[in-house]
C-alpha cells in the first residue's frame, strides 16, 4: 500500500498520518488568514509576516540574512521585499558604521502601525486553543515541541529559539533554565525566547 499520509486508505488506518494531514490543515489556516489580511492591507503575506518579525524581535534580528534563514527564503528575495517595503513606507534601512553594505531595519510609524494591527490575524486560530484544559495544553505544547525540534535537527526549519536547542537548556527528570536558574513547567518553554543561545554539538 501506498503510506502517504495524503492516501485515504493509508490515512484511515494510521493516527499518525491523520496528525500530519491535520497539521497540514493548519498550514492552510495559516495562509489563507495571511492572505485575507494582506488583502485588507494591500500588501503581501511575506511583507506582513516580516513586519510582524521586526516588531517583535531584536534589532540584531533584523537584517536580510537573519530574515533570509527565519522564513526560510534567498537572500535576494528577503532584499527584494524590504525594498518594497521601504519604498511603501513601512520600514527604514540603518547602514551600519562597521559595515557601510550591512543594515539593520526598523519600522517607520506607519510600518509600526501595520504590524500592530496585523498581528493578531491568528485570533480565529486561537479561539478554539482557549478552550483546551492546561493539561491539552500542556500535551499539545510538549507534542509540537518534540516535532519542531526535530524539524530544526534534521535542517527543515534553518533557525529555531527554542529551549529544546538553547545552551541553558537541561533536562534531569525536569526541564531546568541555567539562564534563569529555575525549573521550567512544560507552560513555561519557550518556542522562541530572546536570550536563547544555540547548543554547539
Ligand atoms: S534561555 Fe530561554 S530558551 Fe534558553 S533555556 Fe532559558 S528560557 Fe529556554
Amino acid at each position: 500500500m501506498n503510506n502517504s499520509p495524503f492516501n485515504l486508505d493509508h490515512q484511515n488506518e494510521d493516527v499518525s498520518s491523520k496528525i500530519v494531514s491535520a497539521l497540514e490543515r493548519i498550514s492552510q489556516t495559516f495562509r489563507v488568514l495571511l492572505w485575507e489580511e494582506s488583502k485588507k492591507f494591500g500588501v503581501t503575506p511575506i511583507q506582513i509576516q516580516v513586519l510582524i518579525f521586526i516588531n517583535f524581535h531584536s534589532e540584531e534580528k533584523c537584517k536580510v540574512t537573519y530574515l533570509a534563514k527565519e522564513f526560510n527564503m534567498a537572500k535576494p528575495t528577503v532584499s527584494d521585499t524590504i525594498k518594497t517595503l521601504e519604498e511603501k513606507g513601512f520600514i527604514e534601512k540603518k547602514h551600519l558604521k562597521s559595515d557601510s553594505r550591512s543594515y539593520l531595519i526598523q519600522l517607520t510609524k506607519k510600518g509600526k502601525a501595520l504590524a500592530n494591527k496585523t498581528s493578531s490575524f491568528t485570533s480565529v486560530l486561537q479561539q478554539p486553543i482557549n478552550t483546551l484544559s492546561a493539561a491539552d495544553k500542556d500535551n499539545l505544547l510538549t507534542s509540537l515541541f518534540g516535532v519542531i525540534h526535530h524539524l530544526n535537527k534534521t535542517g527543515v526549519i534553518a533557525i529555531q529559539r527554542m529551549c529544546f536547542s538553547c545552551s541553558y537548556y537541561k533536562f534531569n527528570n525536569y526541564h531546568f533554565c541555567g539562564l534563569l536558574n529555575k525549573e521550567l513547567k512544560t507552560n513555561d518553554l519557550r518556542l522562541d525566547c530572546a536570550e536563547h543561545q544555540l547548543t554547539l554539538s
